[in-house]
């Protein structure tokens, strides 16, 4: 084609900015991969759709820097879903209930937040953004065409911003993240075979009318004859009494119903969903104008006069609830037979379609978007840095095995998220009366045994982290425990300051008279972000797990024997190995946590000693010991300052408690981390002590020893490049 020579080129090209493409694109930026989103409009779309993201959503947002703005703008945490049944309005006692609120997940976040979509992707824009020019949005661009040879694929597309002129650009791969009738799948690859198909034993096909509302708060001012004011309500008090705080999967056999507060509570944003009936020749359409939108809704909120002791039924004013869209949408459990074809690409709802009954949707995009973009950095790598090449002259690389690895991962982790959601779709949405009245007792039963109480109140997290079953073409070693979901604990720096070097600290001095060692500990963090730090270029990293900071030394010892970097052709690379330590032993530092036990010691709690702040406001505690411990303490001490000082800046972290956790800034906004187990990550990596991990934080393999560590390394190309 002539006009190559002219045309534009970048790395990847992707088509829509929806959250999927967002993320893609930050995460591409941040590993300096060249990508240009094209997205069709001018703005963020404002309607929110969804409302709810699971704990992967929080971690992978997490990744692209947004945490801090996670709880604070985004949403805020579910506390708890409830399921009820009956006609009875918002305050019918649940037959079951989920806990979201606590850190069993493994990912050191809470269940899931309620949230705004659209702030979600304006910060997602703004993160990706961040990456200019390696990541560059261009808004109101819409592709309309796309050509592929065998080593890029050619887009055209119309830019608005430019009075609808017609542009081509070139990249190595293109990704649609251009949604669920986007025009990649659609006009591109349901012509070279791909289709969206149902998961046997979970079809789902039903209309819902989706409505989001925006409620004022009603005052005796407004309301003068509001029969509540004279109970010494407030007008927050009115709202929390008509909007409670929990999620609600309202089993009403007339007509199933999901409702929930989004965004942050004080916005007071309210979304309610119900069921069309089409068996009973109900059309969606009309079912959503407000007519009918306020005979099914407004009965829940009317309650009883007999629940404030009053003779009249009280209704929320009514022009207070404003209406901000009522529409139906039709919903259905799918993903594509095939993600990948060639240099093209499908991720998110691009790929796979669900009702929302699971908060699935978006964190299933996300999920894609983190598999695809290590390995599209891979697969865009140039030779001279390590990018394979498949035949002379050509700049391809083997990125069809890893697309399709890719593929064959990410369909087994989104059958089980359609599972969930259709699970939980099917125990809302049942109408038969004996059915209802089965379900009610069954669950009603199971929860007189405390084990599975408590397996159904954590929902799908009960299930544990994703372990993949190996299937050939996965990128992992399946016999060295590879493929599993690396939990995320929290953990602090060690070793950074020694006492012999203690006076440029400006940390705080103990009652010991010296400059405190508390500078040798930093403040809590979460492991992926020590672990996958910004600056590092590894594709795979190393997690050293050791029981003693005294063990640091003798790993490393053993790691610069084994020249990790030539057998794993640099793929691995020394400098970034992050070492954790996991016990107390060698590690009970001056915070007086009992590491092992992962709660802070009685002298901690100031029952031996003083109880100090450190003064940078992260909570670590300086103790002082008893005179019987005094000397034991210091041998231990001095001993453990040789090591500290030969471990300065060399990412030696130690695992911390949640009560640090808690203590920190880290868990404003957030509830403390109930149910953390610190000692998580070695639990999944079967004990052992040298983890190879992948960007999207599963394991490529953990080994018990150097030499098996050794030979994972070699066998690194093999598995994501299928080359001998
Ligand atoms: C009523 C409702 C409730 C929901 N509730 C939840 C929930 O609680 N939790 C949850 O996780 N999910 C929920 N979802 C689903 C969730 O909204 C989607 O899963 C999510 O938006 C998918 O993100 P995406 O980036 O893959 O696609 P989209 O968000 O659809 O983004 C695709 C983007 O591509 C652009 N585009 C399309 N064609 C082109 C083209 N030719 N050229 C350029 N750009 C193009 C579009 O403008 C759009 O910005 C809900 C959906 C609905 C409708």
């Amino acid at each position: 084609m002539d006009m190559d020579v002219e045309m534009e080129t970048t790395d990847v090209i992707i088509c829509g900015c929806g959250p999927t493409g967002a993320l893609l694109s930050a995460l591409l930026g941040r590993k300096s991969t060249k990508n240009t989103v094209l997205e069709r409009e001018m703005e963020v779309v404002t309607d929110p759709r969804g409302i709810a993201l699971d704990e992967d959503g929080i971690r992978l947002l997490q990744e692209v820097d947004l945490y801090d703005k996670v709880y604070s703008e985004i949403g805020e945490p579910i506390s708890h879903v409830w399921f009820t049944s009956g006609k009875d309005g918002l305050k019918t006692k649940p037959f079951m209930h989920m806990d979201m609120s606590t850190t069993e997940g493994g990912s050191g976040h809470v269940g899931g937040i309620c949230h705004r979509q659209p702030v979600m992707e304006k910060y997602l824009r703004q993160s990706a953004v961040a990456c200019a020019p390696t990541s560059e949005l261009r808004l109101g661009c819409t592709i309309t065409q796309i050509e592929e040879d065998e080593d890029h694929v050619r887009v055209k597309y119309t830019d608005d911003s430019l009075g609808g002129v017609e542009k081509w650009i070139k990249g190595k791969f293109l990704v649609g993240a251009d949604g669920k009738t986007g025009f990649t799948r659609k006009m591109y690859l349901e012509k070279r075979g791909v289709v969206l198909e149902s998961l046997p034993g979970y079809e789902y096909q039903e209309t819902w009318v989706a409505v989001n509302y925006h409620m004022d708060l009603p005052t005796p001012e407004t309301h003068p004859d509001f029969p509540l004011w004279k109970l010494g309500y407030t007008p927050q008090g009115v709202y929390d009494a008509f909007f409670p705080v929990h999620f609600r999967f309202i089993g009403n056999p007339d007509r199933p119903s999901v409702c929930g507060t989004f965004g942050l509570r004080k916005e007071r944003l309210w979304r309610f969903e119900y069921v069309v009936d089409k068996a009973k020749g109900e059309d969606p359409v009309e079912m959503a104008t407000y007519d009918k939108m306020a005979a099914v809704i407004f009965p829940y909120l009317t309650h009883p006069g007999k629940t404030y002791g009053l003779e009249s039924p009280v209704q929320y004013p009514v022009d207070c609830i404003h209406v901000l869209r009522s529409r139906p949408f039709s919903f259905s459990a799918r993903s594509c037979n095939k993600w990948s074809v060639g240099r093209v690409v499908l991720c998110g709802d691009a790929a796979h379609v669900m009702p929302p009954f699971g908060g699935q949707g978006i964190a299933s995009g996300f999920r894609d978007a983190s598999g695809i973009a290590w390995r599209l950095v891979l697969a865009c790598r140039p030779p001279a840095q390590g990018g394979l090449v498949s035949k002379p002259g050509s700049t391809s690389t083997y990125h069809e095995r890893l697309f399709s690895g890719w593929c064959l991962e990410r369909k087994q982790q989104l059958d089980i998220s359609i599972a969930s959601t259709v699970a939980n779709g099917e125990l809302t949405t049942a109408r038969n009366p004996i059915k209802v009245f089965v379900r009610d007792w069954i669950l009603w039963f199971m929860q007189l045994i405390p084990s599975l109480r408590r397996k159904l109140e954590l929902g799908p997290r009960s299930e544990g982290m994703v372990r993949y079953k190996y299937v050939d073409g996965m990128a992992f070693l399946p016999d060295l425990f590879g493929g599993r979901q690396l939990p995320q604990v929290y953990c602090r720096a060690v070793g950074i300051i020694s006492s012999s070097s203690s006076s440029s600290s400006s940390s705080t001095t103990s009652s010991r008279g010296e400059t405190d060692r508390v500078g040798a500990v930093g403040e809590v963090e979460f492991t992926d972000d020590v672990i996958f730090r910004p600056e590092s270029l590894s594709s795979l990293r190393l997690l050293v797990l050791v029981d003693a900071l005294s063990d640091v030394a003798k790993a490393r010892d053993e790691l610069s024997q084994l020249n990790i970097e030539h057998l794993s052709n640099n793929e691995v690379k020394m400098s970034e190995v992050c070492y954790l330590v996991m016990s107390s032993a060698g590690c009970s530092d001056s915070t007086g946590v009992d590491v092992k036990a992962g709660t802070k010691s009685s002298a901690a709690q100031g029952v031996n000693g003083n109880v100090h702040s450190n003064g940078n406001g992260n909570g670590a505690i300086v103790t002082e010991s008893t005179d019987q411990n005094k000397t034991k303490k210091k041998e231990e001490e001095e001993e453990e300052d040789m090591v500290l000082t030969t471990m300065q800046n060399k990412r030696v972290y130690r695992i911390a408690t949640g009560d640090e956790f808690a203590a920190c800034r880290l868990c404003r906004n957030r509830p403390p981390p109930t149910g953390y187990d610190m000692l998580r990550v070695r639990a999944e990596v079967g004990g052992r002590k040298y983890v190879l991990v992948r960007p999207d934080r599963f394991t490529f393999a953990a080994c018990r020893s150097g030499a098996e560590l050794a030979g994972a390394c070699g066998r690194i190309a093999g598995v994501l490049f299928g080359t001998p």
